[in-house]
């Protein structure tokens, strides 16, 4: 039975399987069975009778252990498969933890921390020491405590290292270690432990208890570690520790892959592995089975970039595949567009499920665009590891504001917003307004317009709060009757001081809600553009909410498995599709503004994007836009010099001209530099007299794709192909409106307008300039 299996292995692989015993590290490139591998190893030492209770897993993702064990299970059998140990350190840890936590000084029911609980005590605890919470930032202060876990230092150890408390002092934070050590204790006088705790608790018990060392020593007499060139120093010592009697031990990696390096991931554990043990096995395995030969060559092209590095050879004996299709939008939201119909006709096309198709990018905020595109073609989709975009909180409360200017009966948006920012309205307040809308049957709103008349026992500073929210809320609705929806949520997150709140956080994960913000307004500009089509009509905020409400509801699971997978590329290790889209593939955006300072970080950015191209089985798609739209305005980017970097003969630049929706974009009136600051920006070159190199057919090399701007002149050009493609009787396809058929034209140049009879909503009149619009 087991021959079988092996026997599907090449013989590379085989050794590294059947070499039972003893300590061995398999180093080897994306897609070449390492983790086949770690799989087959486990099904053949249980064939060789070894028992499952003495094998012991770990693994990135829980996911990625659930897979490993059913693929187990379909070899040996579910019951023996069942009592594996397998799972990612956090999780497989805690269990070890809850068995042994009284010896520690822990319940056995304790609580884990999630960073949202953490980051609230700490700045619980800082307000408590009357500190100063833009010097001492709890987010911050958080990361430099997990550091220390991380790397064993405890309070202790922390007060017995002068260099550490002189680093802080240096800092202006001459208080961390106090910081940390009221942290500590009120984590364990609340029973709780947070997540750097899993690691660092496990191996404080590990190191403190001879006894219990030896317990798990002899029960996992098979450690295998998956993507161990991920591993932190904490898990490393645990792994050390656990392994050290009977030296059976095999981990897996691909230094080429590591990416959690701000995380405190160590490639040296890769590196000193020879070291730790006393006798080490190295294997290599070499032929990939994963991607077609272009993309497999290509990763090898972009990693060879990279200086540090251990030498690796990667082949295929696949086919060699298209070749990677590269393309270039004007603006995100035509990106996402590209992204949607490419995945819709490959569908059609070639009778492809959802599930063949990934996009990845490199920062959440990315994804809003890649969802609305997706949702208007009606293709299902799911983000990993993230909510979807418009289930993240900052984006819930911009909504609830507006759905608040809509309809101020809406209770659910009141009470999430009434307090947020914090603007002295407390519990207290919001129970007795329940209590009174309750009572006279009406809306809270409406009790709070009439808080002067009635007698709630509230103060007059609370009345005055209360009242001040509805004016506010007021004043937002006669903006809504005289503006678009674009304007009136910009001064919206202003007003409200929601942007302001998160501005003063200023960690990178309030960064990253400012962006999410930042792409919310993005997408209601282009829903405002999208209605300036339509003769008269302004961008009107409850077509915009409909829409979201719809978003929210196709984000349901309806049980239905097979979508299109939307992951950072961090979350993507590991994993494989038909076909991969990397979107965003700009400077600044990928490789990231923030890692543009030293050579590791850029390394570390190349790593990222040999990971993201590698996960693509057959056709892998880069994409960039030549403008974004940061808050609401139109920003210049330029291509990553990553695509540079791969050789033009694994390329195919798809020609921009004969995309349609290329040609009939509407040209954006937008000032790119308005007042954003400016020394943030790249700025534009000067725009190329001569005719742009994408409208030259004749010119098939590579166009020097840096150099390109979002050029004018397109608009000249979208109109008079239109003035001279498009004709009464054409059916049309309309992103919104979907199909429909022109009755009627008029008007010349920019005035151009199309009556258009539509199979749903009937017929519109669209101004060409702005419409989107594809002949069909
Ligand atoms: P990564 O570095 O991305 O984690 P990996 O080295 O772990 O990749 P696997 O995921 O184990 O690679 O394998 C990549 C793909 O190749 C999988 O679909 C796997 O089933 C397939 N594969 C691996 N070895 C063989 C083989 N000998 N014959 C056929 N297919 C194989
Ligand atoms: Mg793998």
């Amino acid at each position: 039975m087991m021959q079988q299996y092996i026997d599907q292995l090449n013989e590379a692989q085989r050794a590294p399987v059947l070499q039972k015993d003893g300590a061995m590290i398999v180093i080897a490139g994306a897609g070449s069975g390492k983790t086949r591998v770690l799989t087959m190893r486990i099904a053949y030492l249980m064939s060789q009778g070894v028992d499952a209770f003495n094998i012991l897993a770990l693994t990135f993702t829980n996911k990625a252990a659930r897979e490993m064990k059913n693929r187990i299970a379909s070899i040996v059998g579910n019951n023996e498969a069942k009592n594996l140990w397998m799972g990612t350190f956090h999780s497989v840890f805690a269990k070890i933890l809850r068995i042994e936590s009284e010896k520690l000084g822990y319940p056995s029911n304790f609580t884990i921390y999630d960073t949202q609980d953490s980051v609230r005590l700490i700045g619980q605890i800082i307000k408590e020491m009357q500190l100063d919470k833009d010097v001492y930032k709890p987010k911050q202060v958080l990361g430099r405590i997990s550091s220390y876990k991380n790397s064993l230092i405890t309070v202790k150890a922390y007060f017995n290292n002068p260099e550490l408390q002189e680093a802080d002092a240096m800092s202006k934070k001459p208080r961390l270690g106090e910081i940390y050590q009221n942290y500590v204790e009120r984590c364990f006088k609340s029973g709780a432990m947070d997540f750097d705790d899993l690691l660092l608790k496990t191996n404080e018990l590990l190191n403190r208890f001879p006894d219990v060392l030896a317990k798990y020593q002899d029960r996992f007499r098979y450690i295998l570690v998956d993507e161990y060139q991920d591993t932190n120093h904490s898990q490393y010592l645990i792994v050390r520790a656990l392994s050290d009697r009977f030296q059976n031990i095999c981990v897996v990696g691909d230094d080429a892959q590591s990416i959690y390096a701000f995380r405190g991931a160590n490639i040296n554990n890769i590196l000193n592995f020879q070291k730790d043990y006393d006798e080490v096995k190295m294997f290599r395995l070499e032929q990939n089975y994963r991607s077609t030969r272009n993309i497999v060559e290509a990763a090898n092209n972009i990693i060879d970039k990279n200086k540090t590095k251990l030498e690796k050879v990667v082949w295929t004996d696949n086919d060699e595949g298209p070749k990677i299709k590269v393309h270039r939008s004007l603006t995100d939201s035509e990106e996402g567009r590209f992204v949607a119909s490419t995945i819709f006709e490959q569908k059609m096309q070639n009778q492809l499920p959802n599930g063949h198709f990934a996009v990845l990018y490199r920062t959440n905020a990315q994804s809003r665009s890649i969802e609305d595109a997706l949702r208007k073609r009606d293709i299902p989709y799911r983000i990993y590891g993230g909510l979807s975009f418009y289930q993240r909180k900052e984006i819930k409360d911009v909504l609830a504001y507006l759905r608040l200017v809509i309809n101020p009966k809406d209770e659910e948006a009141l009470v999430r917003v009434i307090n947020y920012p914090a603007r002295g309205i407390g519990n207290s307040t919001v129970e007795k307004l329940t209590v009174a809308a309750n009572h006279y049957k009406r809306s809270i709103f409406e009790v709070m317009e009439h808080i002067d008349k009635i007698d709630l026992k509230l103060n007059a500073g609370t009345k005055t709060k209360l009242n001040d929210f509805v004016t506010m809320i007021k004043s937002f609705q006669v903006i809504n009757e005289n503006q678009d929806a674009f304007y009136l949520t910009d001064h919206v997150t202003k007003k409200t001081g929601l942007v302001q709140e998160l501005k003063k956080d200023g960690t990178p994960e309030g960064i990253a809600r400012i962006e999410n913000i930042e792409e919310l307004l993005n997408g209601i500009k282009d829903f405002t553009e999208g209605q300036k089509e339509i003769d008269g009509a302004r961008g009107a905020l409850s077509e915009f909410l409909e829409d979201v409400a719809l978003a929210t509801d196709l984000d349901k699971d309806t049980g239905d498995e097979d979508r299109v997978a939307l992951m950072t590329i961090h979350l993507a290790k590991g994993l494989e599709f038909p076909h991969v889209f990397v979107v965003g593939m700009e400077e600044d955006l990928f490789p990231s503004a923030m890692s543009l300072n030293t050579r590791s970080e850029l390394e570390e950015e190349r790593r990222l994007f040999y990971v993201a191209l590698t996960r693509a089985e057959h056709q892998a798609y880069l994409t960039y836009a030549q403008s974004r739209y940061r808050w609401g305005k139109l920003v210049d980017s330029e291509p990553s010099r990553f695509i540079e970097e791969i050789d033009d003969k694994f390329l195919d630049y798809l020609n921009p001209e004969t995309t349609s929706s290329y040609r009939y974009k509407p040209m954006m009136d937008v000032d790119i530099f308005g007042d954003i600051d400016k020394s943030k920006l790249r700025l534009a070159k000067p725009v190329n007299s001569k005719p742009p190199a994408y409208l030259n057919t004749e010119a098939n090399n590579k166009p020097n794709i840096r150099k390109l701007k979002p050029v004018s002149g397109i608009k000249t050009q979208a109109n008079n192909l239109f003035d001279t493609n498009l004709a009464v009787g054409n059916v049309v396809m309309h992103e919104r409106f979907g199909k429909g058929e022109v009755i009627n034209l008029e008007g010349i140049g920019g005035d151009r307008k199309a009556e258009i009879k539509f199979d749903v909503g009937g017929v519109k009149k669209l101004l060409l300039k702005f419409a989107k619009l594809d002949v069909i």
